[in-house]
C-alpha cells in the first residue's frame, strides 16, 4: 500500500478506519484523480475471511490494474475522473497474519478476539457479525463454531470500522464489492431467505452480467443468484449491511474454485483467477458509474432540448 502510494501520489491516498481487536491499523486506498466536483465511490474489501487469500490478491491486483491502465484506457480515465475507489486489501487483518502462522492455523476464518462467558475458543465470524438480520440464520452462538456470529451485532472492531465507513460515505457509493473464496460465486442480497432486495432483478442482472464477463476470460462458470439460493442462508453480512442500508449494487464475489482446492488455491491460478474477477467486477463498476453519469448526461441533455424547443416555440413567429 506504501508502494502504490510512492508511485502514483497524484491518485493514491490511504486512510487508516479503524482497529482490529490486536491493535493493527485497518486501512483502505483511496484510488481516483483529483476533482472540484463531489465524486461518487465504489466500495471494495478483500480479506474479510483469513484463509481465504486469494480475495487479498485480487485486490492488490484490482488496485494494479486501475492504476496501469487509466491512462490510456479511456473508459477507466472516465471513472477515475468520475469515482474514487475506497479499497481495503486486507480486511480481518489479524486473522490473516493468524493463518500464515503455521500450517496448523492456514484455515483460520474468524477475527482473534477471544471467547467470552467462559467459552476459550477465539474469533467471531466477521461476515456474520453485522446489523443486518444479526443472528437470525446460518450462525451459531457457539464462540468455537467458525460461523459464530458474536455476543452481538457490531461487538467486533473489524465489522464496527466498516460501518462507521459506510454510514459516512452511503450516499456516495455505488457499488459495495466484498472479495470470499471460493465456490466461483456472485452472490446478491439478502442472506435471509425471506427477504428480498427491492432491486433484485437489476442485481441479478448486473451479476449475470458480470459472470458473463468472467467466463470470457478463461471460460470459469460463476453461479449468480442470493446466497439462500445457490449457497445457505445467512444473517449478517457485509453484503446485506450494504444493501440495506441503501447501496443499490451489493455483490460477494466468491472466486476460484469449487473446491477441488478449496482455500488453498494454488500459486498457478493466482493470476488468471485476478484476471477474470477483475473482469467482473469492471462489469458492475462500469454499470454502477454509466448508471449514473449516463443518465444524468441523458436527462441535462433532454433538459437543454426542451428549453432550446421551448426558445423555438416562443420566437416561431419570427421565422
Ligand atoms: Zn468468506
Amino acid at each position: 500500500m506504501e508502494q502504490m502510494k510512492r508511485e502514483n501520489p497524484d491518485v493514491v491516498s490511504s486512510m487508516v478506519y479503524g482497529q482490529t481487536y490486536e491493535r493493527r491499523n485497518i486501512t483502505l486506498l483511496k484510488i481516483g484523480l483529483s476533482s472540484t466536483g463531489r465524486k461518487k465511490a465504489i466500495w471494495m474489501d478483500c480479506g474479510i475471511h483469513a484463509r481465504e487469500w486469494i480475495a487479498p490478491a485480487f485486490c492488490q491486483y484490482f488496485v494494479r490494474e486501475i492504476l496501469r491502465t487509466y491512462k490510456t484506457d479511456t473508459k477507466v480515465n472516465e471513472m477515475m475522473k468520475n469515482l474514487d475507489f475506497y479499497i481495503t486489501p486486507v480486511l480481518n487483518v489479524d486473522g490473516y497474519i493468524y493463518s500464515w502462522h503455521n500450517e496448523s492455523t492456514r484455515l483460520w476464518r474468524k477475527s482473534r478476539s477471544p471467547g467470552t462467558g467462559g467459552c476459550t475458543c477465539y474469533g467471531t465470524d466477521l461476515n456474520r457479525n453485522f446489523y443486518a438480520n444479526w443472528g437470525m440464520v446460518g450462525v451459531s452462538t457457539d464462540c468455537c463454531s467458525q460461523t459464530y456470529c458474536g455476543t452481538k451485532a457490531l461487538s467486533e472492531s473489524e465489522a464496527w470500522a466498516v460501518t462507521d465507513m459506510l454510514g459516512k460515505m452511503r450516499e456516495d457509493i455505488l457499488a459495495f464489492l466484498t472479495i470470499h473464496s471460493y465456490g466461483q460465486l456472485i452472490l446478491v442480497p439478502y442472506g435471509h431467505p425471506n427477504i428480498s432486495a427491492p432491486n433484485y432483478d437489476e442485481l441479478m442482472e448486473v451479476g449475470l452480467g458480470a459472470a458473463t464477463a468472467i467466463k470470457a476470460v478463461h471460460g470459469m462458470d460463476y453461479t449468480v443468484g442470493t446466497s439462500p439460493d445457490v449457497l445457505y442462508a445467512n444473517s449478517g453480512s457485509s453484503r446485506d449491511f450494504a444493501r440495506l442500508i441503501g447501496i443499490p449494487l451489493s455483490f460477494t464475489f466468491e472466486l476460484r474454485d469449487k473446491g477441488k482446492h478449496g482455500f488453498e488455491l494454488p500459486e498457478d491460478q493466482i493470476q488468471p483467477t485476478c484476471e477474470e474477477a477483475y473482469a467482473g467486477a469492471h462489469h458492475i463498476i462500469t454499470y454502477a458509474h454509466d448508471k449514473v453519469f449516463y443518465s444524468y448526461a441523458v436527462t441535462v441533455t433532454a433538459t437543454l432540448w426542451t428549453t432550446l424547443l421551448a426558445a423555438w416555440v416562443s420566437s416561431a413567429i419570427l421565422l
